[in-house]
């Protein structure tokens, strides 16, 4: 197995580690209710999926 010849030296490392940051979530608009919802995620007030119904959504 290929092993690194030299230790990494900190600037490296640390160049390296620079470019991981956290990411925010995205934020849309559902487009069945117009409520505010995480993309790729089921709309939370309706309920709504990729154009269907995938879970009840109980209203209070
Ligand atoms: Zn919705």
């Amino acid at each position: 197995m290929a092993v690194p010849k030299r230790k990494k030296s900190k600037s490296k490392t640390r160049m390296r580690r620079a470019q991981l940051k956290a990411h925010t979530t995205t934020i849309k608009a559902c487009p069945q209710c117009g409520a505010s919802q995480q993309s790729h995620r089921v709309c939370p007030s309706c309920g709504y999926y990729r154009g269907r119904q995938v879970v009840t959504v109980l209203a209070d």
